[in-house]
């Protein structure tokens, strides 16, 4: 049987190659000192650049490290899911590749949760990142705890700990699309969150471009609520009864005031009425497809990754 550790570090790779071996070189010495025996998780998503040459590195010099080498990029959520799938620790920790996230922090998330925490969060702190996708984060971050009814301070940090008992409960839900902090912050029975130092990105460009962004924090959104779908059938509600309005008050100012033809009349609200509707209907539909979209997913059940090979100790080689 594989046996346990105390900690497992997941971290997702995509094309890092730039990052890795100064990560490495930070984190290593960080996981040695913990007192705790751990492993290592490296997720390479699909990386077309050496990234999976230097895992494999990592792995042949050290047993604590695993490799799991999926067969395509299936996005950073999904790269963690395979980790937490194959985690053997009691506490497991993610981290993002490009050292955003200071790996030196990993002792005082321990700390928290030796306290009894299952879930420590953190946020940043001296965020390094452009104005524009700090103030974006910040009312994102607002909107969706009110959405989703949560309380998560910074949903983009994934320097984050969670207890054995969460990351059983993520793997069982088999979520398709969904966003890890968000999922434990609402199985959590004790979660907190302390802040953490956060660096610039030294080495590459981030993996997500301004229309991923928005698509991530649509899924968020629409993963853990149905309010999008409420709010498109008020605003219809609205739309209506505005039209409505507006429709007996053109009626009336014809009937007593005898102002303008029945002609134009009918013209107005015809044209009024046609562009409100075309709205509703486009936003209707598009939220509508989101769901649709999710239930097809989760109907068809195909795998949400697949692995291509495990590098680990102990495991027979045939390379
Ligand atoms: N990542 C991944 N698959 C992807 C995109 C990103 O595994 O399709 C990894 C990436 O290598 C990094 C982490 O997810 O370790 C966060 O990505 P990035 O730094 O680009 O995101 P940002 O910090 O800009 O939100
Ligand atoms: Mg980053």
């Amino acid at each position: 049987m594989k046996s346990a550790v105390e900690v497992s570090i997941v971290i997702p790779v995509y094309n890092e190659e730039e990052s890795l071996a100064n990560l490495f070189r930070e984190l290593w010495p960080v996981a040695e000192n913990l007192g705790r025996t751990f492993e290592i998780i490296f997720i390479n998503d699909g990386s077309r650049d050496s990234s999976l040459g230097m895992l494999y590195d990592f792995y042949k010099l050290h047993k604590e490290v695993r490799v799991i080498d999926l067969g395509a990029n299936f996005g950073q959520h999904m790269a963690i899911m395979a980790g937490f799938d194959n985690v053997r620790g009691e506490k497991i920790i993610t981290l993002d590749a490009d050292l955003q996230n200071p790996p030196d922090e990993i002792p005082n998330i321990l700390k928290e949760m030796d306290k009894g925490h299952d879930v420590v969060g953190t946020y940043r702190v001296g965020r390094q990142d452009p104005v524009f996708r700090k103030v974006a984060s910040k009312c994102i971050n607002k909107l969706t705890n009110r959405i989703a009814k949560l309380t998560i301070k910074d949903y983009g940090c994934m320097l984050r700990g969670y207890d054995r008992r969460i990351i059983e409960i993520i793997n069982q839900s088999m979520e398709t699309t969904t966003f890890i902090p968000a999922l434990a912050q609402k199985f959590a029975v004790s979660p907190i969150e302390i802040p953490v130092a956060h660096r610039e990105r030294e080495f590459g460009q981030s993996k997500y471009s301004v229309f991923q962004l928005i698509r991530l924090n649509f899924d968020l959104m629409t993963s853990f609520s149905l309010v999008p779908l409420q709010i498109v059938t008020m605003a219809g509600m609205v739309f209506s009864m505005l039209s409505f309005s507006f429709l007996l008050y053109m009626f009336v100012r014809r009937m007593l005031l005898g102002i303008g033809t029945w002609q134009t009349l009918i013209e107005q609200i015809f044209e009024a009425s046609g562009f409100m509707l075309s709205g509703i209907t486009l936003l209707s539909v598009g939220i509508l497809g989101e769901y649709v979209g999710r239930i097809y997913r989760s109907v068809s059940k195909r795998p949400r990754y697949s692995i291509r090979k495990i590098f680990e100790y102990g495991a027979e080689e045939d390379e």
